[in-house]
């Protein structure tokens, strides 16, 4: 039980981290009915917090809130657009903060507009803690390995100092930066996962999908130590999941959060999303026939983010799951809304219909739809060859008639298709209002 020597010493590395796991821990345990008490005591003081202590909200709440009111009625404070972050940014920040503490972080720009924040370790040991929790649905237990695929640039073969590796050792994970890859790299990845025996794979859901097809394509067995796939920060679509379970012999566990608000709900055992009320407080509210997904942190003091749009769709879901956990469950919705292609007579065309276009063509390697003017949608294709004329015109003509008869199919070879900001692919972008 090596691994459990490894985790003390992480643990006494990190003892906040795991102080903070602790308490998470704790409150799954607690029934529904003192989660959802405790869930809105902690809104009504970060409501007051960011209140009397930033500008932005003083002034943004003044008109709901009065002098000071102690009566939060959530449903009356205006929402937190994308936009009004990247403006407001130091302005949202809380006073009489040490400034050197602080540390600023990007999101990853999928609605294309990067919005930079600010936060501190406690807030990063917090999103680490919560992690934890969330690992620990798939029967993964602290000090055990994680092998995560990011986006981040860093070679996996790549010489790294003595301490790092004692670090990587103790803390048990490695990543690999996942940003661009080739079959070789696959192949090379494929073979890392048979000699580092993870428990967990974490990634964004397209890296673990390609690499889950090259391992059933190639036969390659993968050990029987992975527990839990972990799939974040993307949509992750039925047909990756069952990539996903098939290659790696285990379940696939969707996450969401994102970089400015982690740890928002987790898949469990049962396939139903979780909901972190110790965490958020998470709204649906409907605009533009859209049930959007309007979320506050209950645990940023730093920087507040209280009814922030975050450009994701869903809705909550009553009842209990099987699961036990007392956590509330929520559904997300496909996309996000700029994966969705509108017509000009006022459809809308939903991401999973473009991709389902390309079902059954072979030596397609990447490709991405682009909706740039109303009429005309681009296909940008990594290919080993290109598509016939049969092909196309029968691509044009589905298109003519199940979207809009004065849709035009543009098809463009490409050698790349570049990711978002963050690393993130996105395989349907709406370009006009
Ligand atoms: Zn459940």
């Amino acid at each position: 039980m090596i691994y459990l020597l490894k985790h003390s010493l992480h643990r006494n590395r990190h003892r906040e981290r795991f102080g903070l796991l602790d308490e998470l821990l704790h409150n799954q345990t607690l029934t529904r009915e003192q989660l959802l008490g405790k869930q809105q005591k902690d809104l009504s003081a970060i409501i007051d917090h960011a209140f009397n202590n930033t500008p932005y909200y003083h002034e943004k709440y003044a008109p709901a809130l009065g002098n000071g009111a102690n009566e939060h009625a959530v449903s009356r404070l205006p929402i937190l657009h994308k936009d009004e972050v990247i403006q407001h940014r130091d302005e949202m920040l809380a006073r009489d903060l040490d400034r050197r503490t602080l540390r600023t972080g990007n999101t990853g720009g999928s609605t294309g507009k990067p919005v930079s924040f600010y936060y501190d370790n406690h807030k990063s040991e917090l999103m680490r803690a919560g992690m934890c929790r969330s690992y620990m649905w798939s029967g993964w237990k602290p000090g055990q390995k994680i092998l995560n695929f990011w986006g981040a640039r860093q070679d996996l073969k790549g010489g790294s100092s003595f301490s790092k590796k004692v670090n990587d050792y103790i803390a048990a994970e490695k990543t690999i930066g996942a940003y661009e890859y080739t079959d070789t790299q696959l192949h090379d990845w494929a073979g890392y996962i048979r000699s580092y025996k993870p428990v967990l794979l974490q990634g964004y859901a397209t890296i673990l999908a390609e690499l889950a097809r090259y391992i059933i394509e190639n036969r390659i067995r993968m050990p029987e130590t992975v527990l839990g796939v972990f799939s974040t920060a993307e949509v992750l679509y039925g047909w990756q999941r069952e990539l996903m379970e098939r290659a790696f012999g285990c379940k696939v566990f969707n996450q969401y959060g994102s970089r400015e608000i982690p740890n928002i709900a987790c898949e469990c055992r049962h396939g139903n999303q979780h909901v972190f009320t110790d965490m958020v407080y998470l709204e649906s509210l409907s605009f533009n026939n859209e049930d959007r997904l309007v979320i506050t942190s209950l645990t940023n003091r730093v920087m507040p983010f209280i009814r922030y749009d975050i450009g994701d769709s869903g809705r909550l879901k009553e009842g209990g799951c099987a699961c036990g956990s007392p956590f509330p469950m929520m559904e997300m919705g496909l996309c996000r809304s700029n994966d969705i292609i509108r017509t000009g007579s006022g459809k809308s065309v939903y991401p999973s219909y473009f991709i389902h276009l390309l079902d059954g063509l072979t030596g397609i390697k990447q490709y991405q739809f682009i909706q740039d003017e109303t009429d005309k949608i681009t296909l940008n294709l990594v290919s080993s060859s290109r598509l016939s004329s049969g092909i196309l015109s029968a691509l044009d003509g589905k298109i003519r008639t199940e979207v809009d008869e004065n849709m035009v199919l543009e098809v463009n070879y490409v050698d790349e298709i570049k990711r978002t900001v963050s690393g993130k692919h996105r395989f349907v972008i709406r370009n006009t209002a």
